[in-house]
């Protein structure tokens, strides 16, 4: 018997197979061991943007390639399911950028936005002597007063100086979000260097303050020391995902079409079916979700409808590296803006993770697209693809063509947290506690990352729980 259900059987929906929606599925289940969960996914496939193909031996991630251990909630999700983990190859650490047509190491010590270390900010030569001087320049620079938002442009700008913010800060932050540094949300998407600037006055006051021994370390750029992902590659973890639910709790090629409130609970409208369940997630892109609230909930769907979300292609290609003319250098390299290239990053796959090449092959993952490359987008894939390695060639010194090569586009699938984000999504909390037994889960609200996602299915589900509490259905009489 269930406490939180009273004994008597609830039927739980959840609408989406992605990450948020299977995690939703696994936490109602292990919450509600007697509800009966249902997931209807729209495609053939569960995962979203967490796709694995195997490709002559090379283990490609089509989405989401990885995943950090800070905060823990995908880690712990794995440990629980038993998905076997694999670090970043120790080896091969180590961010690079693009400068003026060249890829040029990130200095030691630049962690995120943060230079923690004088001595190779003075010799990199990836910014002029003013701009060096202006970023050793930001413990004097003081904190804002304004409590409001600001974009990743208003305060790198501010605090770091223009040219550190165009040659490292943008390519390294905003390239993460494919998204327009002057839109994004500081306190969205780096509430805790907002912190930072509040609490000490500069960002390097609080470095010394707090995090210098355990944060950042000697890392540059992106933090790959923090990250991991599933030895069978990131479908290994939405199969186990899958594996966990009871049979016949997932339908494949069920595209919800319409939901609305009935009695206590909701109905849901499929193509030739119709099903009544007694609470409801969305683990949906929002733009997804409001269409399916808006005839019962105008404001909540608007609201929905308000958070944008930004396309880009993964192009994925094979190389043997016994044919290039240069060793590829760190695990890849982002694309500052003002360089003018058309791609954001490429990152050397198979140096990140080597067991996802085979004994001699390169697995190169570039990325295209974002809110200034999304006419690109409108390529067919050859031609993308032809664009794609073209531009990392380039920049790589190669003249290789790849062994193959894939395109993997995401349409709609990237949130973009603008200035606002957190506001818009205290009025969507707001809106939806007319909806007791409705939940919202995935990467429109408070994190984009799968940690984030699986955190927002672990709170829809508990919103549920509580929902459910003491709720009793008739019980059917027994059969004569
Ligand atoms: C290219 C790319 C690279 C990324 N890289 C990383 C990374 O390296 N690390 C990281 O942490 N994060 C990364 N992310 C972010 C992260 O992968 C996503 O935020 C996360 O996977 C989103 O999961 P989700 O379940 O919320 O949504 P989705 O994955 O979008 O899943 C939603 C699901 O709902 C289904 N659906 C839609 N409408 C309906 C309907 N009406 N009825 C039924 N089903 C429906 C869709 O078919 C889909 O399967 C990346 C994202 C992208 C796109």
């Amino acid at each position: 018997m269930s406490p939180a259900t009273g004994g008597t059987e609830v039927r739980v929906g959840v609408v989406g197979g992605g990450i948020s929606g299977l995690s939703a599925a696994y936490f109602l289940h292990r919450q509600l061991p007697q509800a009966q969960v249902v997931l209807w996914e729209a495609s053939a496939r569960l995962g979203g943007a967490l796709h694995t193909q195997r490709v002559e031996g090379y283990c490609v991630e089509a989405g989401a390639d990885m995943f950090i251990t800070v905060p823990p909630w995908a880690v712990e999700l794995c440990k629980e399911l038993g998905v076997e983990l694999v670090g970043t190859n120790p080896q091969g650490q180590g961010a690079y950028v693009v400068h003026r047509g060249q890829v040029v190491a990130v200095p030691e010590g630049f962690a995120v936005m943060m230079p923690t270390r004088v001595l190779p900010l003075l010799s990199t030569p990836l910014l002029s002597w003013k701009g060096k001087l202006r970023l050793l320049a930001e413990p004097l620079i003081p904190p804002r007063q304004e409590m409001s938002d600001e974009s990743l442009a208003s305060f790198a700008i501010r605090r770091l100086g223009q040219e550190a913010f165009e040659r490292l800060v943008q390519p390294l932050v905003a390239g993460i979000y494919a998204a327009d540094a002057r839109r994004l949300s500081m306190q969205a998407a780096l509430g805790r260097f907002v912190q930072m600037e509040r609490r000490w006055g500069s960002l390097a006051a609080a470095w010394w303050h707090t995090q210098r021994d355990s944060f950042l370390g000697r890392a540059a750029g992106a933090r790959y020391g923090l990250f991991v992902a599933p030895r069978k590659g990131m479908s290994g973890l939405i199969q186990h995902l899958a594996d966990a639910l009871p049979p016949d709790s997932v339908q494949l090629n069920a595209p919800v079409l319409q939901i609305r409130p009935y009695e206590s609970g909701w109905q849901v409208q499929l193509p030739n079916q119709q099903h009544q369940v007694d609470a409801l997630v969305l683990a949906l892109p929002a733009w997804q979700a409001a269409r399916l609230v808006k005839p019962w909930a105008g404001k909540l769907a608007q609201l929905l409808q308000s958070i944008p979300y930004g396309s880009a292609a993964v192009v994925c290609a094979a190389v043997e590296e016994q044919h290039l003319e240069q060793k590829p250098r760190g695990f890849g390299f982002v694309v500052p803006e003002c360089e003018g290239r058309r791609i954001l990053a490429a990152s050397f796959s198979s140096v990140k993770f080597p067991h996802r090449a085979p004994q001699g092959g390169l697995l190169v993952r570039i990325f295209i697209g974002g809110s200034r490359l999304e006419h690109l987008l409108e390529l067919p894939d050859d031609q993308l693809a032809q664009v794609a390695w073209d531009e990392v060639a380039s920049l790589c010194r190669w003249k290789v063509q790849p062994r193959w090569i894939r395109v993997y586009r995401w349409d709609r699938a990237m949130a973009q947290y603008h200035v606002g984000h957190l506001e818009r999504v205290h009025q969507i909390r707001q809106e939806l506690a007319r909806w007791p037994r409705l939940a919202l889960a995935g990467n429109a609200y408070e994190g984009v990352g799968v940690p984030y996602c699986i955190h927002s299915a672990q709170q829809a589900a508990q919103r549920l729980a509580q929902a459910l509490q003491g709720h009793k259905k008739p019980v059917p009489a027994e059969p004569r």
